[in-house]
Formats: C-alpha cells, sequence, structure tokens
C-alpha cells in the first residue's frame, strides 16, 4: 500500500519514503510523490537518494497490477526497507500540471464528448466526437481567456452513488473515473468546470501561461484532435 503524496499536495518536490518491495526493475515506496501514470497523464521521473548519498534516477512510474502500490523505475535496486529521499523532476511535472489543467479548460471551450487524450510536458491533445470543422482562432480566443480568468482549481471528493446519480460529470468517455475505493475525486476549476480526475494540477489557470492551439486534424467522421503546446 503506498500513501499517494501527489494527491494532496501536488506542488511536493522532495520527500522520504521507504522501500517496501522491489520487482522487475522497479520499487515499490511506502509513500509516493511521483505521480503514477494513468488518465491521458505520464508517470514521474526523478531520483532517489539514500543516506550514503547515492542518487539513483527513476525513469518512470506506474501503478502495480492490483493499484494498491506504486512502483517506481530505477536501473538499481534497493533492498526493502532502506530509507530513501525522493527528488521530483519538478520542471517537467510542473509543465505536464499546467498542461493537464489546460486541456480540462480545453474541454470547456469546446463542451463535446471527449474520446481521448494525451498529455505531455511540451505537447498534449484531445480528442473530440464533433463533426463539424473547427475554428482555430476562436478555440485559442476562449482557452486564453479561461486562463487569463485565474480560475482557482480545487478538489473534493463524491461517492461512487452520487457519480451514477450525476453522470453528466463525465466528460472523457475514454478514461473512466477511478473506481474500487467507494469514493471518486472531483476536480474544480472555479465555476467553469468540474470532472472526475485523479492527475495533478495547477493551482491557478493564470499559472498555465501561454497555450497555442497548434493543429486540429480530422479523425474519422465525427472525431476531431486538437492539439495545444505550451510557449512559455
Ligand atoms: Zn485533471
Amino acid at each position: 500500500m503506498t500513501t499517494l503524496l501527489f494527491r494532496d499536495d501536488p506542488y511536493l518536490t522532495t520527500a522520504s519514503a521507504t522501500v517496501i518491495g522491489a520487482a522487475d526493475g522497479a520499487l515499490i515506496l511506502d509513500r509516493s510523490l511521483f505521480y503514477a501514470a494513468g488518465g491521458g497523464q505520464p508517470g514521474d521521473t526523478g531520483t532517489l537518494e539514500t543516506e550514503d548519498g547515492t542518487t539513483i534516477a527513476v525513469t518512470d512510474t506506474r501503478y502495480a497490477a492490483d493499484r494498491s502500490a506504486i512502483a517506481v523505475t530505477v536501473a538499481t535496486a534497493l533492498p526493502e526497507g532502506t530509507a530513501v529521499t525522493q527528488h521530483l523532476d519538478w520542471p517537467r511535472r510542473y509543465r505536464i500540471m499546467r498542461m493537464h489543467t489546460a486541456l480540462h479548460l480545453l474541454s470547456v471551450a469546446l463542451p463535446h464528448p471527449v474520446t481521448g487524450g494525451q498529455i505531455g510536458a511540451d505537447e498534449s491533445r484531445l480528442d473530440f466526437d464533433i463533426p463539424d470543422a473547427l475554428d482555430k482562432d476562436k478555440i485559442a480566443a476562449d482557452l486564453e481567456a479561461l486562463i487569463q480568468g485565474d480560475h482557482k482549481v480545487t478538489t473534493e471528493w463524491i461517492t461512487d452513488e452520487e457519480l451514477d446519480a450525476n453522470p453528466d460529470l463525465v466528460k472523457t468517455m475514454a478514461v473512466k473515473p477511478p473506481r474500487g475505493s467507494g469514493k471518486v475525486r472531483l476536480v474544480r476549476i472555479g465555476t467553469v468546470d468540474l470532472q472526475p480526475c485523479g492527475g495533478t494540477h495547477v493551482a491557478s489557470t493564470k499559472e498555465i501561461g501561454t497555450v497555442a492551439v497548434t493543429k486540429i486534424e480530422k479523425k474519422g467522421r465525427q472525431n476531431r484532435r486538437v492539439r495545444i503546446r505550451l510557449m512559455d
């Protein structure tokens, strides 16, 4: 069982942990500030530092098969019980947080069903179920206005039953909200957006900075793929 430090504080960049398991080039930590890949957001990278000052690179972060634990990918195994200090690759993660939050706003600028998506540190995309052609300049202007609105980003929890009673909350058909714990985390962006999400986001939309809508592609009869890029 791994405590998900990133979930309560996405701005945490350093934290202690203990190795509680090892398998297949990965270590299980008792608590993780590294985000485990999921929901279109890639796993975090960084380093683990042992008490003797040795530094080991973390090249990816994944959930264990039953999702109860988080495994960080490392080249060098450490024995169970080893105390480590986790150091997050913060510049990369912060860009991912900005991009991830920008995609929420893109789903506000384009209020259509989302069929897929991918978050990167530089470029991200969402696929929408829209039959009509899209106006790139209008989407960019609407996105910019939402970013400049400086809307606060907060989280709250509801039960699975409450989610079932409010199916309109789910915008992303391709990514099902994580189930099993009996509760679902919602991410609220001011008065403009509310949807289930387990990812990491910036605290306020203004932190996203300048985003360009770089490309709109037609993928099939109804699908439009919209790509955005961080410009600073
Ligand atoms: Zn999110």
